[in-house]
C-alpha cells in the first residue's frame, strides 16, 4: 500500500491513525475498515472460517471481485494472518488463466499477499467452468478442474487450501482430494466467509 489508508473503505469515516513506531514494533498490519463497518461482518460458526456470508459480506464480496475494488483485500488481514500464518502450506485456489485475463487480479492470493501469509501455487485450474450458472447437481457430478502444478512435489507436505468462499464446499473438497491423490500427508481447508446453507 504506497498510500496509507486513513478512511474507512466502506463508508469514509476518518479511522483512527495508528503511530507508527507502534506499528513498527508489532508489525500490525493496516486497519481499512471503521469499526463500525467491521462489525457487520459475523463470525461463522464453523472454525475453517473467519465469517458467515451475510449481507455485508456479500456487498463485500461484490464491491471486490465484480467491481475490483482492491484495496478492499486488506480488509480481513489480521484476521487472515493470525489463522494462516501457521505452519501448514497455504495453497490458494486458483482462477483459470481465462478468468484471470478478465478479473485482472486474482482474489484469493490478494487476500493472502495483504495479510502477509505466504503460499504457494500447489494447484492450477485446468478447466474454465463457471459455477455460478450451473446447478449444484451438476457441480458435484463433473470432474475435477484442478491438477497439482508441473514439477510440484506435494507427497508428505501439509497443505490447508484457502479460498475466499465456501458455498457447497465442491471447490475444496475437489482441490483437496487433487493434493490428496497426489500424495499430500494432510488437506485442511479454511476460507474467509462461509455460506450457512447445508
Ligand atoms: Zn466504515
Amino acid at each position: 500500500m504506497k498510500q496509507p489508508i486513513t478512511h474507512c473503505v466502506l463508508c469514509g469515516v476518518a479511522l483512527t491513525p495508528v503511530r507508527s513506531f507502534s506499528r513498527l514494533l508489532l508489525r500490525t498490519l493496516p486497519d481499512v475498515l471503521c469499526a463500525t463497518c467491521h462489525a457487520t461482518f459475523e463470525p461463522a460458526a464453523s472454525k475453517e472460517a473467519i465469517f458467515t456470508y451475510n449481507e455485508a459480506m456479500q456487498a463485500w464480496l461484490n464491491q471486490y471481485k465484480i467491481l475490483g475494488d482492491v484495496l478492499l483485500a486488506y480488509s480481513f488481514a489480521k484476521e487472515l494472518h493470525a489463522a494462516l500464518a501457521k505452519g501448514d502450506i497455504v495453497v490458494p485456489i486458483p482462477l483459470h488463466p481465462n478468468k484471470l485475463a478478465q478479473r485482472t487480479f486474482s482474489q484469493v492470493a490478494l487476500l493472502l499477499d495483504c495479510a502477509e501469509v505466504p503460499y504457494v501455487h500447489y494447484l492450477q485450474k485446468v478447466q474454465d467452468v463457471t459455477q455460478g450458472l450451473r446447478t449444484r447437481t451438476e457441480r458435484v457430478a463433473s470432474t475435477n478442474p484442478f491438477a497439482v502444478a508441473p514439477n510440484a512435489d506435494v507427497s508428505g507436505k501439509c497443505f490447508v487450501v484457502f479460498d475466499d468462499i465456501k458455498t457447497t464446499g465442491t471447490t475444496l473438497q475437489q482441490a483437496r482430494a487433487c493434493l490428496a491423490e497426489a500424495g499430500a500427508k494432510s488437506v485442511k481447508t479454511f476460507t474467509l466467509c462461509a455460506s450457512e446453507i447445508k
